[in-house]
């Protein structure tokens, strides 16, 4: 069974939500991203669907001989074996949506023009409007249904306020889980419908502990959960394709020139993010992980020689970097976005360590 990574705390208070009488039916889970948000908003639907945990204590009880199942209203894992596990771990439980920027749901009004939208950046109201059709049917097969809102702060201007009535009257089959990194930028009145469940990094132990007890050979555990700074999902992409490590420390490489450079490097710097910000967002993302790194890293170090006025320094550039993620979200242009972020990253000085891996530096 997929083994959320780290958690335990969220987990419990999860599962607890879950046995209770009458669970919340809308949750925010809000955290930084590849922190677990998914594969929690899975645990959830399996705590609400599972067959065994929801089983009437006589078949609980046959099914499983001597053992004995857990009973009414006690807090329980899912089993991970049961259809209704099976089909929400494969990502196929007909119950469990996914709605994210794009056609899921999709839902034009009668008779209008409306072309298909597989690459839009924004959740749109037809798409709502999908929602709150679906919502008004019974369940196929599931106990409760789960609609996985991902990322929630992409809902579009008109979409948030027709998801909201959904939200006030809530069906009483369909529980609805939010996912952002930025819950600030959603509607207060959603923010007060839904029980916010908090996800934070996770430590680095239990990341490398949750990759060896996927079968992880101990060396990647442990270079990818130093690597991953927090967040599992990132790990687990360290693993899956070990060109990302090479890539991310190349970047690293990149990022110790660039802050050691001028101004016109630098603008130069700012113009092939936005360059490429344009083609492949993801990959830019990446990158502004690895500047984030490039940063912790030095604030480590000046903290720990006690490099007091350095420190300052070193806090501006993360906050250049959490204002550039806020500005492109809110649609700044994006040179500009990056034009300032590189401004305020401080100037530093090339370390030996760095310059070794940095060819026919002169
Ligand atoms: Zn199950
Ligand atoms: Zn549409």
């Amino acid at each position: 069974m997929e083994q959320v990574i780290g958690h335990a705390d969220l987990r419990r208070e999860l599962a607890a939500l879950a046995a209770s009488p009458e669970p919340p039916h809308a949750l925010l889970f809000a955290g930084p991203e590849s922190t677990g948000r998914t594969v929690l908003a899975r645990y959830l639907a399996m705590l609400l669907n599972c067959e065994v945990l929801h089983a009437p204590p006589a078949a609980g009880a046959s099914l499983f001989g001597d053992a004995l199942p857990p009973a009414a209203g006690a807090v329980g894992e899912p089993c991970g074996a049961c259809r209704a596990c099976r089909l929400i771990l494969e990502g196929a439980h007909p119950d469990v949506i996914t709605v994210a920027p794009g056609d899921t749901l999709c839902r034009p009004r009668e008779g209008e023009s409306h072309p298909a939208h597989p690459d839009s950046a924004d959740i749109r109201i037809c798409q709502v409007r999908g929602i709150t059709e679906l919502v008004a049917r019974y369940p196929f097969e599931a106990r409760t249904r789960v609609i996985i809102i991902d990322p929630a702060d992409r809902l579009a201007l008109y979409a948030a306020p027709a998801l909201l009535k959904t939200l006030e009257e809530p069906p009483g089959h369909t529980v609805f889980v939010l996912i952002t990194a930025a819950p600030d930028r959603l509607l207060e009145t959603i923010v007060s419908r839904c029980r916010r469940i908090d996800v934070r990094p996770v430590a680095r132990a239990e990341i490398e502990a949750g990759l060896l007890a996927r079968g992880v050979e101990p060396r990647i555990a442990a270079e990818a959960a130093a690597a991953a700074r927090g967040r599992p999902g990132r790990a687990l992409d360290f693993v899956a394709d070990p060109d990302l490590m090479g890539a991310r420390s190349r970047i690293l490489g990149r990022c110790a020139q660039v802050a050691a450079g001028g101004i016109p490097a630098r603008f130069d710097y700012a113009r092939s993010l936005a360059e490429r910000w344009r083609g492949d967002q993801a990959a830019v993302r990446f990158e502004l992980e690895c500047w984030e790194a490039f940063w912790e890293e030095r604030l480590r170090r000046a903290a720990a020689a006690g490099a007091r006025q350095e420190l300052a320094g070193l806090l501006e550039a993360l906050r250049a970097i959490a204002a550039v993620r806020e500005h492109l979200l809110a649609n700044v242009q994006a040179r500009a976005a990056f034009d300032l972020m590189l401004l305020r990253f401080p100037r530093v000085t090339l370390e030996p360590s760095t310059e070794e891996e940095l060819p026919a530096h002169a």
